[in-house]
């Protein structure tokens, strides 16, 4: 079943159904795919716009294997998957890109720290953690400041603190412990930069154009392309992903987040096992996109021109920009009065490409939708993003 093509007509099972299971199933949908989701909230965003949703947790084998199934091949849109159900899927022979193995790397920060190190990629210095009384040592081996993370089930800037003072190891969350932790130096990066890759099931990788990350409260609030790096760095950058793409001989997209230093160093901070935020402005800004990457790569099709078509800025519309309508939409109905204003004002920027996910609740920090906007440059590009950001009540500048 690995080896063969999956053409179109043929049925994409995804395991989780937010806004990249969404995107990848608009994509496929308009390659002529038939598309099934599993995730546990009924009418998520993907299930909004696919042939069938399973309403299952990720956990539920018994599940999996009936969207296994009813599917000819299979992916996830997030990491946090558990790698067992993956497997289980696998040993009955079932198609999933990535692989369990890619899977079980890549949702735990120590053992992707691990991985990286075993192919020759930098990273910051990190020590695992294994309990309270470790952590005095650790404190000592690498130092502060330093950034303490929960090896497993952390996103957007869930489950780390950053640790300045010897003193603040006695404000760290309780929830942390007994789990796995990894104690990492505080880089004071320049910049942060990412790469989508794709690597197909011949072992041709394909890079997107480097993309450059704002970040706020940890979570990506804008991407930049093409990324303001000296041609070297951005060499650099994509050959780094393409190697880890290749240690990992995933099949599918990866996104590759990396730490620039003053210096020209690069440093890989994670490795994400599919389509990724950073890698948004694909969808309009370059021929082949992320998502339609993604597809191609699993079914065995061949890979696309990812070359930039225009300079791309998008931003993140986050659940704090709808601030004072948090909670559960009572009605779909009604589009959320903050965002209607958003709305009105985004659609009049030229080059404004607004996404919304169609998310029932609304919370701080959660993703709502993103905003691309195209123009002839980058400077451009990051002036109308700034208005755009202005709409969403920010300050609109891109590096307060
Ligand atoms: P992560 O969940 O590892 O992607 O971290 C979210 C964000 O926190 C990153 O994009 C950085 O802005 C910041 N961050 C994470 N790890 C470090 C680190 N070791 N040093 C400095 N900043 C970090």
């Amino acid at each position: 079943m690995k080896d063969k093509k999956i053409y179109p007509y043929s049925t994409i099972g995804i395991f989780g159904g937010g806004q990249l299971g969404k995107m990848l199933a608009q994509e496929a949908k308009k390659m002529g795919y038939r598309v099934i989701t599993l995730d546990p909230t009924p009418e998520c965003p993907c299930a909004q716009v696919c042939d069938e949703q399973i309403v299952a947790e990720f956990s539920d084998k018994t599940q999996a294997l009936n969207l296994a199934k009813k599917s000819d091949v299979l992916t996830y849109e997030f990491e946090n998957i558990p790698a067992d159900t993956i497997e289980y899927l696998e040993e009955q022979g079932f198609a999933v890109f990535p692989s369990s193995k890619v899977l079980r790397i890549t949702q735990n920060r120590i053992k992707e720290k691990e991985f990286l190190k075993s192919i020759g990629i930098l990273t910051a210095d990190f020590q695992a953690v294994a309990d309270t009384s470790g952590l005095e040592k650790t404190f000592l081996d690498v130092g502060l400041p330093a950034v303490l993370k929960t090896a497993t089930g952390g996103y957007d800037g869930k489950g780390q603190v950053v640790l300045r003072d010897k003193k603040e190891l006695e404000d760290i969350p309780a929830d942390f412990f007994p789990r796995s932790l990894i104690w990492e130096e505080f880089v004071p990066f320049a910049k942060e930069i990412s790469v989508i890759c794709a690597r197909g099931r011949d072992g041709q990788t394909e890079t997107f154009p480097v993309s450059e990350n704002i970040h706020r409260r940890n979570i990506l609030y804008m991407s930049i392309v093409p990324a303001r790096i000296p041609a070297e760095t951005e060499k650099k950058a994509t050959d780094i992903a393409k190697r880890v793409a290749e240690g990992l001989a995933v099949i599918g997209v990866i996104g590759v987040e990396m730490f620039l230093l003053e210096d020209g160093t690069l440093l890989v901070n994670e490795i994400a096992p599919r389509v990724h935020n950073s890698g948004h402005y694909t969808i309009e800004a370059c021929y082949t996109s992320q998502f339609e990457q993604h597809l191609r790569a699993i079914c065995g099709l061949p890979l696309g021109s990812t070359e930039l078509l225009s300079p791309a800025v998008m931003v993140n519309i986050l659940g704090d920009d709808l601030n004072s309508e948090q909670g559960l939409l009572s009605n779909r109905v009604n589009c959320p009065k903050t965002l209607r204003s958003v709305i009105s004002g985004v659609l009049k920027i030229t080059g404004a490409n607004l996404h919304l996910y169609g998310k029932n609740e609304i919370r701080t920090g959660r993703k709502m939708g993103h905003i691309t906007i195209l123009a002839d440059s980058v400077s451009e590009a990051i002036r109308r993003a700034e208005t755009a950001a202005g709409f969403l009540g920010r300050k609109g500048k891109e590096d307060d």
